[in-house]
């Protein structure tokens, strides 16, 4: 395994950087990442190259078997630059050029800025082609924003939809813009959306074209790495479930995804759950490229800039780094070594204080990069296999965040209900899109499928004939492609497969306010196994066709309609969720009676608060449990015979009991 951490030597004296990279040896570690933002020192004046620093502190960690990732560092651009080159700088939404002195400020369609990173991406990869330390590419940081409004871009814009609609006459068509009367008579008269009252054609148009501006950014890097050093990897640091680019098609340039995981950065509260956002942002890593990842960045200490979080407790830290390893990582970087003592990020704490004296935080990084190492002999090779899946859909995501369609609606909070009931349930989860292949999954889950197109509809009938079980919520098949909606009465596409028809829907007045208790004012409510749950932000008046219904709602007006019902098709099931619910048993309890009699592999029957994840290889299968609660807790073994725990070497049998923040890896 590659285990690490993020280190900027040039915030240090030359004196500290052998130091450094002793106590990073005697850690364990034998990968740093480094100079992702260190154009400045690079390049101090245009054309003017100073590397030896880079060179220095290369050879001196790799003379402790340190290997090295360089950063393009094209995601802060040197002082210089900016003067010189004004264009580079992106515009913002009211017109204006922001201003210099933070990062990612830059616009991703300026054919300077792109010249000028192509240059130094060239540079770099000349000069280390033949350094055996340097062993792959992390394209610029955190690719997202800004969206860039500047001429550059709106011609560009201009230039997307030309190939993509070909006539003025399809785009007026296909877009509706005879509403409002806006109907355009040359590409030149296409604004940038930024009304708020913007066609909601144009916006997600523009949603794709931001995305694809970066992925081609990336790529004009990606192409001069490949020529000049084919043997290294590339990979680009992604944040979970950010939603500016469409991350399947930033993965398809790169050899594999990383990805930067803080999971201290919110409310103390919210820990418990805060393992499972982590986890589902671990399985959409690597269900990008559906193979292993890497953590690039994750926390080390408290996070922040103006403020800090809360610190990691005690066991924390070797836990989520074998929570990353549970899901798929190969790879662990902990940002960073030492905290800065300069910059915005000052109080974004490393393993080492601002004292650089090595602590608790460091002994823990070194103890969880011991027993990796000691396991990677069995699990390196070993991958993540699924048998349900959750469709993540960019084109969704960004319509929904466009219009919401009722008040606070988040589509991946939506989707985390289900993630977590599925964690619940102990069972691996992929994330997918309509273009990947569906084969060896069992179950799938789609929420609120609201953009669709007839041929992905085909493939979901194919699945569930073949005895697939299929999951839609509330709003689906409800848009085409171009963000207008369907003529046909909802579900739309959807109506044969799920066996229903919506007749109304409706959003809940004031009960948007998801809650774990139950919620005063909540106007509608299900009763499911005997238990009465109240239903949120939204309730669809389902008339069954040929499907079942499993539950009604419960308000006098409504009784003649379904809120969840199963349709049985071919040699499998389509499940309709109408509504959305504001306690998280409620899907605990449906996901239940979905998936009882399903063969999954499920071998271990975990409480609350116990995480449990396998990875494979071959005939071997490796468990890992994770007790995220601070109590013991207790997890039993649903096959009889022995399990050998190799972190420990203690072997058991029936049941697994974990102290409070403990991990076991169990060989079967
Ligand atoms: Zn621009």
């Amino acid at each position: 395994m590659h285990i690490g951490v993020d280190y900027y030597p040039e915030h240090w004296g030359k004196e500290r950087w052998e130091i450094d990279a002793q106590m990073m040896k005697k850690a364990g570690f034998n990968v740093v990442r480094l100079a992702e933002f260190a154009w400045a020192k690079m390049e101090p004046s245009e054309g003017k190259y100073e590397l030896d620093w880079l060179d220095e502190a290369i050879k001196i960690l790799s003379g402790y078997g340190i290997k090295v990732i360089l950063g393009t560092p094209t995601g802060s651009r040197p002082p210089w630059l900016a003067r010189k080159y004004p264009e580079t700088t992106a515009v913002d939404i009211t017109g204006h050029r922001i201003s210099y002195g933070g990062r990612k400020d830059n616009c991703p369609t300026s054919k300077t800025y792109r010249r000028l990173s192509s240059r130094i991406t060239e540079v770099l990869a000349e000069h280390y082609a033949g350094e055996k330390a340097v062993i792959g590419w992390q394209t610029d940081n955190e690719f997202a924003c800004p969206v860039c409004y500047c001429g550059d871009c709106e011609a560009a814009w201009h230039n997307h939809l030309k190939s993509k609609y070909r006539t003025l006459n399809e785009l007026n068509r296909r877009w509706g813009t005879v509403f409002w009367g806006h109907i355009y008579s040359d590409w030149e008269e296409i604004p940038l959306p930024r009304k708020g009252q913007d066609n909601p054609s144009l916006s997600l148009e523009h949603r794709r074209f931001h995305s694809l501006q970066v992925v081609s950014f990336q790529r004009e890097q990606v192409e001069i790495l490949r020529r000049i050093t084919p043997d290294r990897f590339i990979t680009h640091n992604f944040m979970g479930f950010s939603p500016w680019v469409d991350y399947y098609d930033l993965a398809g340039d790169l050899d594999f995804v990383s990805w930067d995981c803080y999971y201290n950065y919110s409310s103390w509260s919210e820990r418990l759950n805060n393992y499972s956002l982590q986890a589902a942002g671990h399985d959409l890593m690597r269900s990008l490229k559906k193979r292993n990842f890497w953590i690039m960045e994750t926390s080390a200490g408290p996070v922040g800039n103006r403020m800090f979080s809360r610190n990691l407790r005690p066991g924390e830290l070797r836990r989520m780094g074998y929570q990353t390893v549970a899901h798929g990582a190969d790879g662990l970087l902990w940002f960073r070594w030492r905290t800065s003592l300069y910059g915005f990020e000052q109080y974004w704490h490393g393993l080492l204080g601002h004292d650089g004296v090595p602590g608790r935080r460091y002994r823990e990084a070194s103890l969880t990069s011991d027993e990796l190492q000691k396991l990677s002999g069995e699990i390196e090779g070993s991958r993540v296999k699924s048998e349900v899946a959750i469709f993540y859909s960019y084109d969704d995501r960004w319509a929904f965040e466009i219009q919401p369609n009722f008040e606070k609606f988040d589509y991946v909070s939506h989707l985390l209900c289900y993630y977590k009931a599925l964690q619940k349930e102990g069972v691996n989860v992929d994330f997918t899109h309509l273009n990947s292949s569906l084969d060896g999954y069992r179950l799938l889950i789609l929420p609120a499928p609201y953009i669709v197109r007839e041929e992905a509809v085909q493939k979901l009938k194919e699945f569930v004939n073949k005895g697939g079980i299929l999951l839609l919520t509330f709003r689906s098949g409800v848009k085409n492609e171009d963000n207008i909606p369907t003529e046909k009465t909802l579900p739309g596409l959807f109506r044969d497969l799920a066996g229903v028809r919506v007749e109304e829907y409706e959003a809940l007045e004031g009960s948007w306010k998801v809650s774990y208790s139950v919620t005063p004012g909540v106007s509608y409510s299900v009763e499911l196994d005997g238990k009465i749950f109240p239903c949120c932000y939204t309730a669809d008046w389902v008339v069954p066709e040929n499907a079942k219904v499993i539950c009604r709602y419960r308000e006098k007006h409504l009784k003649d309609y379904a809120a969840v019902t199963v349709n049985h098709l071919g040699a499998g099931r389509v499940y309709y969720v109408g509504t959305y619910f504001s306690i998280d048993e409620a899907y605990s309890l449906l996901l239940k009676k979905i998936l009882k009699g399903v063969p999954l592999k499920r071998y271990f029957s975990a409480p609350y608060g116990v995480e449990v994840y396998m990875r494979e290889k071959g005939s071997k299968h490796y468990a890992f449990i994770l007790n995220h609660n601070e109590k013991k807790a207790e997890v039993k073994i649903n096959n009889s015979g022995f399990y050998m725990d190799i972190i420990s070497g203690n072997t058991v049998k029936n049941k697994i009991t974990l102290p409070a923040g403990e991990v076991a890896v169990l060989k079967f």
